[in-house]
């Protein structure tokens, strides 16, 4: 047989792992049944002959007795040695959201799609990780090195109960993992290298209170925010636009350094909608704004955030009675693999072996778990590779294609092959 063909035989065997997976509900947060689907896999990896561990990330973000953050680690040593072939999957989903059509956590079939919370985003592509993996160990009872499959907790809030749990206590080390595959939904003829980095800022502006009828008495901070954003508008966004990166980041628009402002308040607090009194008068003495600046990898954080302090610091020179105050939220660094690494031109390879066409380069807007496995692990020989459709990731009636997952796990299968079997 060859290992196309025993995957294809896997089809059903596939379809009911997805589904099984997808019948889990773990909704991110609060993290609900990370145990049950950890259980689940460590149950079947085990069948299939792999040493299974549990891991909880004691102490991470939202663990608790209730909400224990628990991950899963699987190994299968070949007969002789040589590199680990890591495939990591996050096992967490976000929010149901309305529009649903079908039952977000049923794993309803139709035709050639799976339906289902997380089906594609990336249940479909761990299951798709695993038959081939599975099918290769059956395939080929002498190999070198050894495979890895982790099932890992809270990519979705920033993977520190999962991958970067698991990086702080060594799993990621290069010396025990040479090459590591994520299979997120970035199409099964897509290499994505890596991410566009993240800072997070709260920017608070202050003021004075008085009495709304006498405005002079008192200093309006939400004036004062207004001068930020008319500063933002004029000087940051243009100087963004200008940075256009070599990342292949899609979509295209995101090829560039890019800010949100994700939320503003300035004022007396909003009441809740059931309130029908009016509203006092009075002249707001703070004013917040959160911003969320991606950056690429040819710039330095400190740039990024220097630009922004810059910015407020010739206010406050400029402008009367200006003054802020600065919080940062969150940083992640960017990440971007070579496309010579070894991994990139195995899966490469492997497209071109299985689906005859030449794959193509792409970065993710937002971060996903590569981030951990670079900075803290210090490997940078890991790409995302997966079936499914980056769109269709956290929408209502999320799915994931049958034959998309056969045929990235007969890529995955033929890059074990190029990597774990002796040339
Ligand atoms: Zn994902």
């Amino acid at each position: 047989m060859t290992l196309g063909t025993r995957i294809d035989g896997a089809r059903d065997d596939l379809v009911a792992l997805t589904q099984d997976m997808i019948r889990i509900p773990t909704l991110n947060p609060p993290g609900a049944h990370y145990r049950d689907i950890c259980d689940l896999l460590a149950r079947r990896l085990g069948r299939s002959g792999f040493d299974v561990e549990l891991v909880r990330a004691t102490g991470t973000p939202g663990d608790s007795d209730r909400y224990p953050r628990w991950n899963v680690v699987a190994r299968y040593a070949g007969t002789d040695p040589g590199d680990c072939v890591h495939f990591n999957g996050h096992h967490d989903v976000v929010d149901v959201g309305l529009g649903w059509t079908r039952s977000p956590f049923g794993g309803d079939v139709e035709g050639d799609r799976i339906y289902g919370r997380g089906a594609c985003d990336m249940k479909g592509g761990l299951a798709a990780a695993i038959i081939a993996a599975e099918a290769f160990v059956a395939e080929h009872n002498t190999f070198c090195g050894a495979i890895e499959i982790s099932a890992t907790a809270d990519e979705e809030s920033g993977g520190y109960g999962g991958v970067a749990y698991l990086a702080e206590q060594g799993y990621f080390d290069p010396a025990r993992v040479q090459h590591v595959i994520i299979p997120e939904p970035l199409n099964k003829d897509r290499i994505c290298l890596g991410h566009r980095g993240g800072w997070w800022a709260e920017i608070e502006t202050k003021g004075e209170i008085a009495h709304g009828s006498m405005p002079f008495l008192g200093d309006c901070a939400v004036r004062h925010m207004g001068a930020v954003l008319d500063a933002f508008e004029t000087e940051l966004y243009p100087a963004m636009a200008q940075r256009r990166t070599e990342m292949p980041v899609v979509p295209d628009g995101a090829r560039q350094s890019t800010m949100n402002i994700n939320a503003i308040h300035g004022g007396q607090p909003e009441q809740p909608p059931d309130y029908d009194g009016l509203p006092t008068h009075c002249v707001p003495d703070s004013c917040r704004i959160v911003i969320d600046r991606r950056f690429l990898v040819e710039e330095r954080l400190d740039d990024v955030r220097g630009e922004v302090v810059a910015l407020l610091e010739r206010l406050r020179m400029s402008r009367d009675r200006f003054a802020y105050e600065m919080r940062e939220l969150n940083v992640v660094l960017p990440s971007m693999t070579d496309k010579t690494a070894p991994v990139v031109e195995t899966i490469h390879a492997a497209i071109e072996d299985v689906l005859g066409v030449a794959p193509t380069y792409v970065a993710s807007p937002g971060s996903y778990d590569q981030k951990h496995i670079d900075r803290i692990g210090k490997l940078r020989n890991c790409i995302a590779y997966g079936p499914g459709a980056l769109e269709l990731a956290h929408k209502p009636d999320e799915w994931v294609g049958i034959t998309d997952m056969l045929d990235s796990a007969k890529v995955m299968g033929a890059a074990l092959e190029r990597l774990l079997l002796p040339s």
